[in-house]
This record gives structure tokens, C-alpha cells and sequence, in this order.
């Protein structure tokens, strides 16, 4: 008899070799029909597979991420069982699944796939998935599986099978289809319900562009028809969304080839939101303890063989500026850090005089592959909203628990509500690998437990995910379409004080190294506003909204009202425009419609008169003829309403 460990911590002995099967029949039937793989000790394995030792065992299904990418990577092999009965002599490369979905690379020799043959493939695999063909794992030696793939002529395979050792290999079988791979699979191929084709794109053989270019034909499947339409439905609210298309529609920022690709330039409305958002941190900052400072955007090359950087990145970033008679090298500012590990070392420190908190919207330049670009979340040059808190061993949980309470409050005024952290810890196998005192990472690592735990945080632990200088924890938000982003991360650093040689004296006069903590709640403001924008749909919380108002006089002959108007809101901080042109007031307000102002006043003859405008508010519609007075108090508390004191 083997124990089985459930998830619920409960313990139950089975018969050596049971199933993960077995083991759902034994709990229900009905969880059974629903099991898509297992999981034993860590390991996603076929819920076909035998277990013959103790273990710590979970039942996969569609709800669990494990579960759906083992459905998405099982669809990939019916797609290409469908491909190769569509198209005999169709050769394949690799098939796994991604976030949503899954592909395949394949080569169809001189045929290109058009995106007409889509619906052929989509009705093909569900045809074979009706047959409910069960994807069956054998293990081959290396010579047979050499033999079947040379008489496939299935040259990518033979390459892969070069890689892999004699005794490691399977092959999984579904309906006509036999594959290389090491699995696990569904249980049968009855589970995929529903089929859609994405899209086709080029795809190097193994990433390498001295290689065949294959077609990498990317797909999706669902368990249900309604989850395949639900999900078509999110990705048509994601493109009516894309910041991409809101940042131009709504005039925030643009790209230039004549100053380059990647480069944002940020418009006037854009700014005025990005400033904002700036302000809103900086404030918090303040109070938060932090100091602002200001470091150049070119740094010699010497500052980054002193971080490592240069080692590791050099090849990789920008190339250097030479100065004209100094022969100086330059290098675009990477990263802030090696900046802040100077301005630490412009003055002796005492132990008293820790933390030292440095904060900088320090704007970055890091070299990405043009076909890596992506609107403001893959750029070329970006703001992070920087810190870098120099303190003493001791005082590291204290710091990262303010941290987690700066990100939390930012996050929380810009309505992500949703969120979650990874915390990524050393591989406790492989210490080795990492620098700095044991000791100290055991601290280090406890202290970010403590203070996520201690934050309510829910988290994540991942070991072995740990930078090689510290471990550190990474903030997920979900926006309002359920996507998760990656955003603020919190690193804490023991080797870059040690390569400054910074220093601070202790309450034992002996001189010690201070531990620094990196931190940027935002990220990049680039890539935040991005998200922002996809958050709201371009509807912009009243307070960061770049025009908050517009004044619509109904004719030329409230022209001095509106004015008037404008002026007295001015006064108290509100902002946006006048609409002065020559244009029916039903023209106006749809205008104003399209540039998502959150308030309209209309002003005309009764208004004037009275010393009144009539409102519109974005979302609410009419609300009516009020004083001047009255609809300033209104806008006020909606501004104050995000702005909860940190
Ligand atoms: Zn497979
Ligand atoms: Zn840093």
C-alpha cells in the first residue's frame, strides 16, 4: 500500500501502482469525469500514470492553471493530427501551450496556411475529438523512435530525438497521430468541446533566425462552447481597450520613426495625466520618508564595470557615446542604482542615519529588438518611479513592510483592487549560487514572508526564482478584464553595497555594509499608464483625468459667461476647456462624448441669467441646473474621493 497526501491534508492509502484516476474514482465519480491530469509530488503527470510511492497528490482539472495548460498543450497534438490528415507531409516542430491557448510550429514545405483554411482545421479536430481517442504514452528506445521519424521524414523531430537520452523517451499516441513527447496529456482527446484558430505567424526553427522559418499556427480550445464565446467576447472588450488605440484616439501619446521606434513621446494631454500620477507618488513619498534626487541620463562606463553591469549587459544594451578629445565612454542609463550607490557614498554614514531612502523618476534606456516593441509596455526608454532604501540588516523587515503599505495604498487609488504578490526565494539545494551571508538571506527571506503575511498579502512562494544578490517579491494585479500583470516589485540586494563598497558606521564603531532594497511600485510609468488605460477603458478616475471638464456655450452670445465660468473652476484647480467653435451644442457634447470628459457644463440664456450651469456627467447623464458654486463642491469631493490620506 502506498499513503496519498490530498490537498485538504488528509492521508489515504492506496494500492501500490493505483492512478491518479483511481484515486478521483475512489473520492467521486463525477470528479472523475472532470479530471484532466494529476499532479504527485510536484510533478503534472497523465492521470493514467501509476503511483508507486508515498506522495503528496492533486487532482487536476480545467480549473486549475496546471489543469489548462495540460488541456491546451493536449489540443496542440490534436491540432497537428488534424493538420497532418488536412495536409499529408506536413512536418512538426514544437507544440506547447502558453498563456491562453497553445501552438504549433510546423513547416508545410512550399503552402502557406491563410487564415480561410482555419474553419477546414477547427471542424477537422473536432471531428477527431468526437472520437474521443485516448492519448496513449509509450516509452521507445532512441533507435526506434530515430527509425519512425526518418521514415516520417520529419527532420525537426530527429533533431529534437538528438537532444534527448536513450531510456527518457516517449511518444503519445491519439487517434492517427503519434508524437514525440514527454507529456502528460489529457485523458482523451472527448474533452476539447470547443475550437478556435487565432492566427498564423513566422516563427524561426528553435528561435534561431539563421534557421527555417516555420509557420507557428497559434489556437485555443475550451472544455464548453459558452467558456469559447465568453472568451471571444473578452478579447473584443481587450482590442476596444488597447492602449495603443485609446492613447491615440484620446491624444496621450505617440511614436515618431524620425526620434525611433520605442521612444513615447508623451503629448499634452498625456502629460498632464502622467504629471498626476507623478505627483500623487511623490507626495506619499514625502510622507513615506523618502528623499528625491535627480541623476544624469548618461553615466560612464566605469560606474557600470563597478555595478556589473557592464559584464553582464554590455553586448546586449546600447552602444557606448565617445566623448571627441577624451576618449570618455558613455553608456545611456540602464538602470538608477549605480547612481543612487554614489550619491550613498557623498558623505560618511552612521547607523543613525539608516534607512536612507533615495527616490528618483529615473528615466531608463534598455535595447529591445524592434520586433520585441510593443506600445508603451515594451519600450525602448521609460520612467521608472525608482527607490532605493539603503538600511541595516535589522531594519530590512521593517522596510519592506512600509513598502508593501505604499504599493497597496497606490494600487488601491488606482482602483486595482485585485492583487496578489509572488515572492521568489533562493533554491535551497543550490545556496551556492548565490552571493551574500547565509544568515542573512535566511532574514531576509523570513522578513518578506513575515511582512506579505502580516500585510494580508496573498501570495505566492516560488524557490529558486530569487535574483543571484537577494530574494524578492513581485506585485500581480488583475484589471477589469481578469488579465494579470506583472507590476511593482520590491528586490532586496546584498551585492551591489559590497561592489560600491558603501559603508556605515555601527552603534560598535566597527565599520559594516548596508543591505540596499530596490523598489518601484508603479514599475515604469510607461507600462502602468498602459495598463491603466486598458483598466478603465480610457475613463480616467476624475483626478488624473488629463481634461476633467469642458464648457459648452450654446451660442456665440454666452461666450463672455462661459468664460466667466471657466475662469471661477480654474481657480479651484479644475481643468479642460472651452468649446468656443461655431458648432450646434448637440455637436459639442458628442464631442465631448468621444474625449471621455467626465463633466460637461452647458451654459445659455437661463443660465447666464442666473448665475447657474447645467452639468452633465460621463456615465450618469443630466443631473440637472446648479450654481457655479454647488458644481464645484461636486467636482472637489469626486477628486478627494480616490486621494484617501496615506
Ligand atoms: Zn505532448
Ligand atoms: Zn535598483
Amino acid at each position: 500500500m502506498i499513503k496519498i497526501k490530498l490537498p485538504d491534508g488528509s492521508v489515504r492509502e492506496y494500492a501500490q501502482g493505483s492512478t491518479g484516476m483511481d484515486i478521483a474514482l475512489s473520492i467521486s465519480e463525477g470528479l472523475a469525469r472532470n479530471v484532466l491530469a494529476a499532479k504527485v509530488n510536484g510533478k503534472v503527470v497523465d492521470a493514467s500514470l501509476p503511483i508507486n510511492e508515498d506522495s503528496d497528490f492533486q487532482l487536476l482539472t480545467w480549473n486549475d492553471l496546471d489543469g489548462k495548460a495540460t488541456f491546451w498543450h493536449s489540443s496542440a497534438h490534436l491540432m497537428a493530427e488534424a493538420i497532418e490528415a488536412l495536409y499529408p507531409g506536413t512536418k512538426f516542430g514544437i507544440g506547447p501551450a502558453i498563456e491562453t491557448g497553445f501552438y504549433y510550429d510546423i513547416d508545410m514545405g512550399e503552402k502557406t496556411l491563410s487564415s480561410e483554411e482555419f474553419k477546414k482545421i477547427e471542424d477537422k479536430m473536432l471531428e477527431l475529438a468526437r472520437q474521443k481517442n485516448e492519448y496513449s504514452r509509450s516509452a521507445v528506445s532512441k533507435e526506434d523512435a530515430i527509425k519512425y521519424f526518418e521514415e516520417k521524414g520529419d527532420e525537426y523531430k530527429l533533431e529534437l530525438l538528438e537532444g534527448l537520452e536513450d531510456g527518457s523517451i516517449t511518444f503519445y499516441q491519439q487517434g492517427n497521430f503519434t508524437d514525440l513527447c514527454r507529456g502528460p496529456h489529457i485523458p482523451n482527446t472527448g474533452f476539447v468541446k470547443a475550437v478556435k484558430l487565432m492566427s498564423v505567424a513566422g516563427a524561426y526553427w528553435r528561435g534561431d533566425i539563421s534557421r527555417k522559418q516555420m509557420t507557428r499556427v497559434y489556437a485555443v480550445t475550451f472544455p464548453k462552447q459558452k467558456e469559447l464565446e465568453e472568451y471571444l467576447t473578452l478579447l473584443e472588450e481587450a482590442k476596444r481597450r488597447d492602449h495603443r488605440k485609446l492613447g491615440k484616439e484620446l491624444e496621450l501619446f505617440a511614436f515618431s520613426e524620425k526620434v525611433g521606434m520605442g521612444l513615447p513621446l508623451w503629448l499634452p494631454k498625456g502629460t498632464m495625466l502622467r504629471e498626476r500620477l507623478e505627483n500623487f507618488l511623490r507626495r506619499a513619498q514625502v510622507r513615506a520618508g523618502y528623499s528625491p534626487v535627480i541623476t544624469p541620463h548618461i553615466a560612464s562606463k566605469e560606474l557600470y564595470v563597478t555595478s556589473g553591469h557592464y559584464a553582464k549587459y554590455g553586448a546586449d544594451s546600447f552602444q557606448p557615446i565617445h566623448t571627441p578629445d577624451e576618449g570618455e565612454e558613455f553608456f545611456l542609463k540602464p538602470m538608477n542604482c549605480p547612481h543612487h550607490c554614489e550619491i550613498y557614498k557623498t558623505k560618511p554614514r552612521s547607523y543613525r542615519d539608516l534607512p536612507l531612502r533615495l527616490a528618483e523618476f529615473g528615466t531608463v534606456y534598455r535595447y529591445e529588438q524592434s520586433g520585441e516593441l510593443h506600445g508603451l509596455t515594451r519600450v525602448r526608454g521609460f520612467t521608472q518611479d525608482d527607490a532605493h532604501i539603503f538600511c541595516r540588516p535589522d531594519q530590512v523587515e521593517d522596510e519592506f513592510m512600509k513598502v508593501i503599505d505604499l504599493v497597496i495604498y497606490v494600487f488601491k487609488a488606482l482602483g486595482f483592487d485585485n492583487y496578489s504578490a509572488q515572492i521568489s526565494l533562493r533554491d535551497p539545494e543550490n545556496k551556492e549560487k548565490y552571493i551574500g551571508k547565509d544568515e542573512d538571506w535566511d532574514k531576509a527571506e523570513a522578513a518578506i514572508i513575515k511582512s506579505a503575511a502580516a500585510k494580508g498579502l496573498p501570495t505566492v512562494v516560488e524557490l529558486g526564482e530569487a535574483a543571484f544578490y537577494g530574494p524578492k517579491l513581485d506585485f500581480m494585479v488583475k484589471d477589469a478584464l481578469g488579465r494579470k500583470w506583472q507590476l511593482g516589485t520590491i528586490q532586496v540586494d546584498y551585492q551591489l553595497p559590497q561592489r560600491f563598497e558603501l559603508e556605515y558606521t555601527g552603534s560598535d564603531n566597527q565599520k559594516h555594509c548596508p543591505v540596499m532594497i530596490h523598489r518601484a511600485p508603479f514599475g515604469s510609468l510607461e507600462r502602468f499608464i498602459a495598463i491603466l488605460i486598458e483598466n478603465t477603458a480610457g475613463n480616467f478616475p476624475l483626478w488624473l483625468s488629463p481634461e476633467q471638464l469642458a464648457v459648452l456655450p450654446i451660442s456665440e452670445k454666452y461666450e463672455d459667461y462661459a468664460n466667466e465660468v471657466f475662469l471661477r473652476l480654474q481657480e479651484q484647480d479644475l481643468r479642460g476647456y472651452i468649446d468656443h467653435r461655431d458648432e450646434k451644442i448637440g455637436r459639442k457634447i458628442r464631442d465631448a462624448e468621444v474625449n471621455k470628459l467626465p463633466f460637461m457644463l452647458i451654459v445659455g440664456e437661463k443660465e447666464s441669467e442666473q448665475g447657474m450651469v447645467s452639468v452633465r456627467k460621463k456615465g450618469e447623464g443630466d443631473l440637472g441646473m446648479m450654481p457655479i458654486d454647488e458644481f464645484i463642491k461636486i467636482a472637489q469631493e469626486e477628486v478627494n474621493k480616490n486621494i484617501v490620506k496615506y
